[in-house]
């Protein structure tokens, strides 16, 4: 599994710079580049109802990763094979402010 360090601590799943989801899906299809990348699992905490509650759950450093970016250099089989990887999404109002900081283009 890989380590996630997550910066969008505005979602609701963000326990202190982890994340407490247990698996995450990456979107990127086509993508070249970081910025065409995304973490589709994020959830902004307004957009939370009480029945969504993670409490009980804590953030863990090792997280299953299924990632749609397959021009990652990275990614087998949609899964992510990197030993740890960043998610930015500082200050992220929606899922499509996240990306995966640690995209690597295999053409490039
Ligand atoms: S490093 Fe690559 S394979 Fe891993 S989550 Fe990020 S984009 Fe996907």
């Amino acid at each position: 599994m890989t380590i996630l360090n997550c910066s969008a601590t505005t979602c609701i799943y963000n326990e202190n710079m982890l994340c407490s989801r247990g698996e995450i899906e990456v979107r990127g299809e086509q993508a070249r580049r970081s910025d065409e990348t995304c973490c589709s699992s994020f959830r902004e905490q307004q957009e939370a109802s009480a029945a969504d509650s993670t409490s009980g759950h804590c953030g863990c450093e090792k997280i299953d990763i299924d990632c749609k970016a397959r021009e990652c250099a990275y990614n087998k089989h949609c899964r992510c094979t990197a030993s740890a990887i960043d998610i930015d999404g500082h200050d992220a109002a929606t899922y499509s402010d996240t990306k995966c900081g640690t995209f690597s283009c295999k053409s490039r």
